[in-house]
Formats: structure tokens, sequence, C-alpha cells
């Protein structure tokens, strides 16, 4: 069974699986981002994951770790290779020119583009071209007991997710039941979604886990590859701001809003991901309810940040510091 037997946790795990193993059953030869919680105004999906080129995602690392918002796009794709007039350089966007003026500043200000003052006007130049760095884009909502009454209340969203169009593939993920057969394939899921089913078992325990279980995914449907019918400009500018929210948020950012300050917090080994754990309630706690509103809530003793501190910062700190460090690994590594 998965830490606290709670959506959060399964997310968890898909998120982790899809990082060392995705595509599934297929040898890699793209570079992999993985997101959560991410997509548009209108729909929210629980896993995002980026295909990428892996020389493209090492060029995208010049303009740094963060996301680069949609005006900040606009103004990094079109920044020219020469000094000009921004007016010139760029496409009209759209919307009035101070708002790309003051893209503008801010791009200056993250060292994404060159910028310098000629009389009254604005110039500006490119620091690199932005690569092509995206491939595809797989959505993934996960299910854990995905019965034929959740199967029937998630279709509608997943036909949405077909037409719209902006992944490529949709899947869902769900617990294996162990039988031969999964229930969710004979139920009414549109059959252009894939099916991941992930199976929990005891795996081997080492000093560093407390959960001696291991996780692993198994393909029970393949899905359609998504037919855009409509390949415009558009779809590929809000395709490419969704991978720029991934890139930069990635999916360990439940630490931006959980509580690692609070001195029960806690990350437990399961397999080979970190799940937050807390010690007062002696489970995997969801990220909802591991917030300031938590009447459990106490924060870390000042004596536990004396080393260190306050540059250094207690537990709660270092539990960020290790999560952040995943995320940038996880971007910077090599593929063959
Ligand atoms: S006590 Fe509450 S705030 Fe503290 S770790 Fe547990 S759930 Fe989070």
């Amino acid at each position: 069974m998965y830490p606290g037997d709670a959506e959060f946790g399964f997310e968890l795990l898909v998120c982790r699986w899809a990082e060392e193993s995705w595509p599934p059953e297929e040898r890699r030869s793209d570079a992999v981002i993985v997101a959560r919680q991410l997509g548009t105004r209108r729909r929210r999906w629980d896993t995002v994951v980026l295909e990428c080129d892996p020389a493209g995602l090492a060029a995208r690392r010049q303009f740094g770790d963060r996301e680069l918002d949609s005006d900040l796009l606009h103004v990094v794709r079109h920044a020219p290779a020469d000094w000009e007039w921004y007016r010139d350089a760029l496409p009209y966007p759209g919307y009035p020119w101070r708002y790309v003026r003051e893209a503008i500043h801010r791009a200056d200000a993250r060292d994404v583009i060159d910028t310098r003052r000629n009389g009254n006007r604005i110039e500006i130049k490119r620091i690199a071209p932005y690569p092509d760095w995206l491939r595809r884009i797989v959505a993934i909502e996960n299910k854990p007991d995905l019965d034929a009454s959740a199967a029937r209340a998630l279709s509608g969203q997943l036909e949405h997710d077909v037409e719209t169009a902006l992944a490529d593939e949709v899947w869902v993920a769900t617990e294996a039941t162990g039988s031969h057969i999964e229930p969710a394939l004979l139920e009414d899921l549109p059959v252009d979604v894939g099916i991941v089913a992930l199976s929990f078992g005891e795996g081997p325990a080492n000093e560093s886990t407390d959960v001696a279980t291991e996780f692993t995914g198994t393909v029970e449907w393949y899905p359609s590859e998504v037919t855009p019918t409509d390949a415009d400009d558009e779809r590929q500018r809000r395709r490419l701001e969704l991978a720029e929210r991934a890139y930069g948020r990635g999916w360990r950012s439940y630490h931006e809003t959980m509580r690692p300050d609070c001195r029960h917090f806690e990350l437990r080994r399961f397999g080979s991901a970190f799940v937050p754990n807390c010690a007062v309630k002696r489970r995997s706690q969801t990220a909802a309810e591991c917030a300031g509103s938590c009447p459990k809530f106490e924060p870390e003793p000042p004596t536990w940040r004396t080393r260190g501190w306050p540059i250094e910062g207690g537990p709660g700190k270092g539990i960020k510091r290790l999560l952040r460090r995943r995320r940038e690994w996880i971007r910077e590594r090599e593929y063959e």
C-alpha cells in the first residue's frame, strides 16, 4: 500500500516512477521532466511528464532554473542576435507595449536577455537562441482506486483532454489489483487513454529505509497519440508555457506549501522515493492538512537550528534544500 493511503502519497510515487521509468517499457531516448498539479485554468493534471530533447534541455539551462512566464517567453524567444530597438525586434504582442517594456526589464534583471539604451530607445539582444527543447507532453490522471464509478466520473475529463490536444498522450495511473485483467480496462474510459498500474510490494530494507516497500508500474493499456485538429501557433505557445511551469517547479515543490519547518515534519524513504511523513500523526500527511492551520503544528525548537543557523537554518530548511537539489539533479542528469 502507498503512504498515507491518500491520493497525495500515490501522486508522489507516480511522479517518482515516471522520473525513473518513463517511457514505460521502452528504451529512453528523451530527457524527462516530471511535474505535478499543472494545467490550464479549466483543467489541472495530477502529473505532467515532459519528453525533452536532451541537447535542447541542456541549452535551456542558460536561461536559469526558474520558469519563464508568457511575457518573458515572448521576449526571450524573439530577442534578436544583434542589438535592435525592441519594437522592431519583437512581434506585436496584442497588448500594450508598456507591458513588453516591463517584461524586458524583468528579463534583463534575470540575465535572460541583454539590454542597452540608445537615446530614448531600449535595445535588446539575446544571450542565446531559446532552444527547441520540448518534444512531447504527457498528462497523467492519478486514480489509485479506479472502480467503475470513478472511471465513469473521469471519462468526461479525459475526453476533454484528448479533444483539446494540449498533451500528446493522456494516461490514468491506478493501483494494481492483482487480477489478470484490470477492472479499469472494462470500464468506460476513452479508448485513447493509456492505463498504467502501480504495484506495491515488500522490497529490500536498508539502513535508511523505514518502510521496506518498493513499487513498479505495468502498462495495462497503451494510449493513442493525440492528434491536434488545429496545430497552430497558439497551441504551441500554450504548450511551451505549460512546459516552462513544469521545468521551474518539478514535482517536489510541495515543500513550498507544506510545513517542513514543523518539528513533526519528516521525509521517509518509500522505495526510491522520499515522501513526507508526520511524526505525530504517524503517517504520511496530505498537502492540505500540513499547513499553518494544522492543530498539531509546532515550530522547530530554536536549538535545532543552532548548527549553522541562521544561514543554514534547521532541519526544515535542510529538507527544502534536499528537495531543491534533487530537482536540479533531475534537470541536469545526462542521457546517452
Ligand atoms: S503536525 Fe501538522 S503541520 Fe506538523 S508535520 Fe504534522 S501535519 Fe504537518
